[in-house]
């Protein structure tokens, strides 16, 4: 059985059955493992064999009610200019190393949050989401996917107004706003995921299609990520890393399009889910 894992009211769940029930990790497990999300992630091997014993039971997870399935990780990553049609459409440079920058950790919200939209730069990028099991330092690209928890479809919303108000340009803030970094609906195994390198992902903008890929397109893959940033920071469980954007942003566009209130994102990654996020 494929492990599936979320988080409601700060506390851990099991995604269970056909009908994507929700079932409270440390009551179903009577103790053996706490509600702490970031302690399930420490323990992933132990959490896969104890998921398998598990029966559905209890209410269907609502998206719109559930946290992102890495509700407080330590760390939270971005990687740039990550798919070649991404980097032409903005008349960058292909980078010849991962192109990271920060989410802070206060901007994460869960897969159906609100996106406040301050200011009229904002834009979307539909990306893969990572979540880090036992992290560590200098991890071995042939080893990567093995410190890794799941994977989850998320928005690296970004502030372009913010993002490019320097010169040389510095993301992080730009990237951090509340709410710029949903994420969920929640996260699947990733050794359940056979196409894990390969994983087709689009979104529509009020019901209009705005980007659409293949995870294989990246120029740097999960496992050279994983090794990358782990040869300079250690991982921590919980960690999470947006992988990078396709290419049909909406600051790319001729004419530009930037998000507005009302407008609704819905960005999808095939066999792992869909996020529904409302501007306001
Ligand atoms: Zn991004």
């Amino acid at each position: 059985m494929t492990l599936k894992f979320a988080c409601r009211d700060g506390r851990a769940q099991l995604v269970v059955g056909p009908n994507n029930q929700l079932v409270d990790l440390e009551i179903a497990s009577n103790g053996k493992f706490d509600s702490n999300p970031n302690n399930a992630f420490s323990r992933w091997a132990e959490l896969r064999e104890f998921a398998a014993s598990v029966s559905p039971s209890g209410d269907a997870a609502d998206p719109n009610t559930l946290d992102a399935p890495s509700p407080s990780p330590r760390q939270v990553f971005g990687i740039g200019l990550n798919y070649r049609s991404h980097a032409e459409e903005g008349g960058m440079p292909i980078p010849t190393s991962p192109l990271t920058f920060t989410k802070f950790p206060t901007s994460v919200a869960g897969p159906n949050a609100d996106i406040p939209i301050v200011g009229n730069a904002i834009d979307w990028e539909v990306e893969l989401v990572v979540v880090i099991s036992t992290g560590g330092r200098d991890i071995h690209k042939e080893s990567a996917w093995s410190h890794v928890a799941g994977l989850c479809v998320g928005q690296d919303i970004s502030d372009r107004a913010l993002q490019f108000a320097t010169q040389p340009p510095q993301f992080n803030l730009g990237k951090s706003r509340k709410n710029y970094s949903p994420f969920g609906p929640w996260l699947v195994d990733a050794a359940d995921v056979p196409n894990r390198d390969a994983l087709p992902m689009h979104m529509t903008l009020n019901g209009q299609e705005m980007q659409r890929a293949v995870t294989d397109d990246l120029i740097f893959s999960v496992s050279d990520i994983v090794s990358y940033l782990s040869n300079i920071v250690e991982l921590l469980p919980g960690d999470v890393i947006f992988t990078g954007t396709p290419a049909g942003v909406g600051g790319s566009r001729q004419p530009q399009v930037f998000l507005k209130p009302g407008d609704v994102i819905v960005s999808t990654i095939e066999g792992i889910g869909t996020t529904t996020n409302k501007c306001v």
